[in-house]
């Protein structure tokens, strides 16, 4: 659970939501504005996790009460949250009509009931009309947070009842701390920053697709050392190596592609990690009898502890690439 004091970037919004929260006055509906990965959900849960606290603090909630742990496991009865049906493209004045009588009955167990509508400007104009009602005339209880990345897109007489906030893209040094906290190395966060125009989700895809160039290249490799001579495997690991820490993530890339062919030799594809790569996999994977993946597998884990007890990674990587270049087909 993110508390006020821990959201980056958007420090102008989330005063304004403190002092509020401070005064008592908090609206009964806003709009959040921002593009995707900003923080305007974080935002959102911030606040109604504050609201709905035991025992808040002055920066948020404890996190530890029961109404933040259900929160936090996004089951907590006085959260609804509107977005389209799986196969549909907006939202519907039925979902709108089903919310209104939601919030006609009285809490459960926290003092007001709140609903997140994401994205809002995929409301049908039926289901906008229906939800002007409620605007006009909220039950004393009810928070309607509605997001959008686009506020022009709704009806103005929509926007017009909501308390508007207007959320900025994030500054590089925030994008990258945000990075850092969820795992990133500082270097990689660093470099991925700059390139993802202030959205903590766009940095994610960015790295999901390098993630997925980088184990393409693994996996060539672990044809191209297949039977071949000792020179050509210790070229292939000289080119892969890098530092300890980018051996490290290379050795848990080498991991993720071995444990993913064993899946797919033991017919479970659906549980696979490298989906994309399902197909190169499988054409690996199909060479080896499932006890030489599982000992390609075991000998990439004692890669691992050697590089984390020291061992010079490329040495290390020498090690693994020429085992597996020996390893028999059957
Ligand atoms: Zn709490």
């Amino acid at each position: 659970m993110i508390r006020f004091d821990e959201l980056l970037g958007q420090d102008r919004v989330v005063d304004a939501l403190r002092r509020s929260i401070a005064a008592n006055r908090v609206a009964h509906a806003y709009l959040f504005e921002g593009i995707p990965g900003c923080g305007r959900r974080t935002t959102a849960v911030a606040l109604i996790a504050t609201l709905f606290c035991h025992q808040p603090t002055a920066v948020g909630a404890c996190g530890s009460c029961p109404s933040c742990k259900k929160l936090a496991a996004g089951n907590h009865p006085d959260l609804h949250l509107l977005e389209p049906l799986p196969d549909k493209r907006d939202i519907s004045i039925e979902q709108v009509r089903e919310l209104q009588q939601m919030l006609s009955l009285r809490p459960f167990e926290a003092k007001r009931k709140a609903c997140l509508i994401e994205p809002a400007e995929r409301m049908s104009v039926g289901a906008a009309n229906s939800l002007l009602k409620t605007l006009e005339e909220p039950p004393g209880h009810g928070l309607l947070i509605l997001l959008t990345s686009q506020a022009d897109l709704l009806l103005p007489t929509v926007r017009s009842r909501c308390q508007h906030l207007r959320f900025a893209p994030l500054g590089i040094d925030d994008l990258t701390s945000l990075l850092v906290r969820q795992g990133m190395t500082p270097d990689s966060a660093a470099t991925l920053a700059p390139l993802a125009e202030g959205s903590l989700e766009l940095a994610c895809n960015l790295k999901e697709e390098d993630a997925s160039a980088s184990r393409q290249v693994l996996l060539d490799a672990l044809r191209q050392v297949r039977h071949q001579q000792v020179a050509t495997v210790f070229d292939t690991s000289e080119r892969l190596v890098g530092g300890r820490n980018e051996a490290l993530e290379l050795v848990a890339q080498l991991i993720s592609l071995l444990r993913d062919m064993l899946l797919l030799r033991s017919a479970a594809s659906d549980r696979i990690a490298n989906v994309s790569l399902q197909g190169r996999l499988l054409e690996e994977a199909d060479r080896f009898l499932p006890a030489r993946l599982m000992e390609a597998l075991e000998l990439a884990m004692e890669t691992r502890r050697a590089i984390q007890g020291n061992v010079n990674p490329k040495l290390a990587l020498d090690r693994y690439l020429l085992r597996y270049s020996r390893l028999r087909i059957t």
